[in-house]
């Protein structure tokens, strides 16, 4: 029988209230296998071990288990009896399935009662199999691991460990709405949250039909592909560009992009107030674009009754790049488009807005009517992974630098 051996990242660490984090992993492993369905799921101190149904193929489980938020990292083990000769059969036959010039195999005992010690099995197994397969051993930088853990009941034993997606089990710090743009920062910003345990929904602001529907598809292939981690979500889609129009007509050029943004933010928290999100997220830098200065920030918050989070506050765009690369969003964040924010942007914003200024500028638009409609006229799309229907997803590496 084929098990998923999955190890605790920061779960391992909580207290009392451990088991919540443990229900939530369980809960969001199961959910991201719903179309194939795991076997009983059972914990054993920092690990949880999960009957694997032989109709999944390796591949399957590896790859998505390596998106589950909760796991150090995991392997794919095959169990066998307390016996020194099984272990050693089963361990030549992951060696053998995983072919390499040199290994190293690592036991732990997480129960002290088997015969012999960790070193002595470590010996034992890696003699058998240099014999059996001809590998040469090598403990210091290996191409292959093969790990045995000897629990109370049985051995488990798998060709390496694999990285797990580290962070907490999504859902375990609440929900939150994260505004993507169709940029580069704002889904590194969206998938640096989830990791901390947040549900996210999203929102897009689009002026579409102004503009081409570049944006919104490039919102919603993001979205789908965010989705990946927790299993299921939703994007509010809000056509923003007759807003913007008013907020044209009515206001000084450099003030523009700070209405827009209050804008946005107030229309955010009238969607958050329907799906039980009690925060926004943005990818907002410090001092990455003239919006984006401390000054601007708090003028921009101001309009918010919800907490802000901007996990990319004090990243570096390079930085930002690299894990929207790993992340796998890069391509897609690339694609020309054009969003609200290139509509009718002032060559010269205010980098230094002032809230009194702001205000008697909004005292102009019918602020209070424009939320209303635009949360009235959303277009909410819904997205699941894995998916209904078969769709091809850009492949991604695992776990992105952070
Ligand atoms: P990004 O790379 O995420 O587009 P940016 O560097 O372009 O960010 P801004 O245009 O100042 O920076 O946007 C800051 C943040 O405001 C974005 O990261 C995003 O969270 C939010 N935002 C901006 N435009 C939109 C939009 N059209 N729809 C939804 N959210 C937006
Ligand atoms: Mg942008």
């Amino acid at each position: 029988m084929r098990y998923l051996i999955g190890r605790y990242h920061e779960i391992a660490l909580k207290g009392r209230n451990q088991w919540r984090f443990v229900d939530q992993l369980r809960h969001n492993l199961r959910a991201l296998f719903a179309d194939v369905g795991l076997g009983k799921m059972r914990g054993e101190g920092p690990r949880l071990i999960v009957e694997i149904p032989d109709a999944i193929a390796d591949a399957v489980v590896i790859e998505r288990a390596a998106l589950v938020f909760g796991l150090q990292n995991f392997s794919l083990s095959y169990e066998v009896p307390l016996e020194i000769e099984a272990i050693v059969r089963e361990a030549i036959a992951r060696a053998r399935a995983h072919p390499a010039r040199t290994f190293r195999v690592t036991t732990r005992r997480g129960d002290k009662r088997f015969a012999m010690n960790s070193m002595e099995v470590d010996r034992e197994v890696g003699a058998a199999v240099h014999e059996a397969l001809g590998y040469a051993v090598d403990l210091h930088n290996p191409e292959l691991v093969i790990s045995i853990e000897i629990l109370a009941h049985a051995a488990f034993v798998s060709a390496g460990k694999i990285p797990g997606a580290g962070g907490l089990p999504i859902g375990v710090s609440g929900r939150a709405l994260a505004l993507l743009s169709g940029g580069i920062d704002s889904p590194v910003a969206a998938y640096r949250m989830m990791r901390r345990g947040l549900k996210l929904d999203f929102v897009h602001f689009h002026a579409h039909p102004l503009v081409s529907a570049a944006s919104r598809e490039k919102a919603c292939e993001l979205a789908a592909h965010l989705t990946r981690y927790q299993a299921k979500s939703t994007l509010a889609l809000v056509a923003f560009g007759n807003y913007q129009r008013e907020i044209v007509a009515s206001s000084l050029r450099p003030l523009r992009v700070i209405l827009y943004r209050r804008l946005m933010v107030r229309i955010a928290c009238a969607l958050a107030a329907k799906t039980g999100a009690t925060a926004l997220v943005t990818g907002e830098s410090l001092g990455q674009v003239a919006s984006q200065t401390l000054d601007n920030m708090a003028v921009i918050e101001n309009s918010s009754n919800l907490a802000i989070l901007r996990p990319l506050v004090g990243s570096d765009k390079n930085e930002i790049v690299e894990q929207a690369r790993t992340l796998g969003t890069f391509e897609t964040s690339i694609l020309p488009d054009e969003d609200c924010c290139t509509l009718f942007v002032p060559a010269h914003p205010e980098t230094h807005a002032r809230i009194a200024e702001v205000e008697a500028a909004e005292a102009r638009l019918d602020i209070a009517r424009m939320v209303a409609e635009a949360v009235a006229a959303a277009e909410v799309r819904r997205f699941a992974y894995p998916a209904r229907s078969a769709r091809t997803l850009r492949s991604a590496p695992t776990e992105p630098p952070h």
